[in-house]
C-alpha cells in the first residue's frame, strides 16, 4: 500500500488567503477531499490520511507530526495562492536537487495537473516551507490558482474545476507511485459497493422488493440535492462535487434502483455512474 498524506492548507481560525465570497481553507478542503475519494474509490494500492477533514484549526507542526507518525510515503499539501498573479505552481523543498526523487515526483504531478486545471503554468518551484522541510518523506505543495484573481476565483467556485484539479493530482500520483486502478477481477471477488452498503445499512431495499418501479425527477428548478459515492454514508462530509445540473437540460429523470436511507436513493447517472442522492422534498426533487 502506498500511503499518501493529503494536507488541505489552513482551516478553522486560519482562513488562508481570501477572495470575494471565498476562503482558501474551504477550497483546499474541497480539492483534498476529492483527491482522497478518487484515490480510495478507484485505486487498489493507495491509502490516504488527511490532516483535517473539516473546517478545523491544525498547526503546521501537528500536520507534519501526523504524517511522520503515520509513516506516509508522500506528503501532498494543497493550497491556493494570492497576492496579484494568476495560474498554477508547485513547490518542493529548496535544498533538493533537480535529480532527486522528490523533483521527479513534482515534475510528474505538475504535468498531469496542468493538463486538467485550465490555469496558466507558472512552473515548478522550490521553497523552504515548513511542511516541505519538516516532513520525513517526499513532499510537494501545490498552489492552485490565485483567489484574488477574478479569472482564477471563478474557477474555484465551479465544482467541475475542483474535480478536475483533484483528478490531475491523482493522475500524477498514480504515475509517480505506480498506483493500480481497481480491476474488474478485484471487483468480482470483493463485494460490490451496493453489497457493502446493503450489509452496513439495513434500510437498503433492492429493486426487486419494490412492487412498483419508482422514478426520481429533478426538475430544472430543483437545486439543493446532494450526491454521494455508493460506498460512503450519505453524510455531509462525504458529498461529491455536484455535476448534475438539471437546469442546463430542462430537468433530469432517473430510475430509482434502491433506497439506502430515508430520502436517499441509488440512481444511475451518465456523469458519475451509480451514486446515492439525497432528494428530500425541500430539494425540489419529486418521486413518482
Ligand atoms: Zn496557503
Amino acid at each position: 500500500m502506498v500511503k499518501i498524506f493529503v494536507d488541505p492548507g489552513h482551516g478553522g481560525s486560519d482562513p488562508g488567503a481570501t477572495g470575494t465570497g471565498l476562503s482558501e481553507k474551504d477550497v483546499t478542503l474541497k480539492i483534498a477531499t476529492r483527491i482522497r475519494d478518487i484515490l480510495e474509490d478507484e485505486y487498489e494500492n493507495a491509502t490516504v490520511k488527511m490532516s483535517r477533514t473539516r473546517d478545523q484549526t491544525v498547526s503546521l507542526e501537528e500536520r507534519t507530526d501526523m504524517a511522520n507518525a503515520w509513516g506516509a510515503d508522500f506528503y501532498l499539501a494543497v493550497h491556493i495562492n494570492s497576492g496579484g498573479g494568476t495560474g498554477y505552481e508547485d513547490y518542493i523543498h529548496d535544498l533538493l536537487s533537480n535529480n532527486s526523487r522528490t523533483a521527479e515526483i513534482q515534475r510528474t504531478i505538475h504535468k498531469e495537473v496542468i493538463k486538467l486545471n485550465d490555469l496558466i503554468d507558472r512552473g515548478i518551484k522550490k521553497a523552504n516551507y515548513h511542511v516541505l522541510r519538516e516532513s520525513n518523506m517526499d513532499a510537494m505543495l501545490s498552489e492552485n490558482g490565485f483567489i484574488d484573481n477574478t479569472h482564477d476565483l471563478a474557477k474555484m467556485k465551479d465544482p467541475d474545476w475542483i474535480n478536475n484539479v483533484a483528478r490531475g493530482h491523482v493522475n500524477g500520483l498514480a504515475k509517480a507511485f505506480n498506483l493500480h486502478k481497481v480491476t474488474k477481477a478485484t471487483k468480482t471477488t470483493t463485494k460490490t459497493a451496493s453489497e457493502r452498503l446493503a450489509s452496513s445499512t439495513p434500510s437498503y431495499k433492492k429493486e426487486s422488493t419494490d412492487s412498483k418501479q419508482k422514478t426520481l425527477y429533478l426538475p430544472a428548478s430543483a437545486d439543493s440535492w446532494r450526491i454521494y459515492p455508493l460506498n460512503k454514508d450519505p453524510i455531509k462530509k462525504n458529498a461529491l462535487p455536484d455535476q448534475l445540473h438539471p437546469s442546463k437540460f430542462g430537468g433530469f429523470q432517473y430510475e430509482i434502483l434502491g433506497e439506502t436511507w430515508p430520502n436517499v436513493y441509488i440512481i444511475q447517472t451518465k456523469q458519475l455512474g451509480k451514486v446515492q442522492i439525497y432528494a428530500g422534498p425541500e430539494t425540489g426533487a419529486e418521486i413518482k
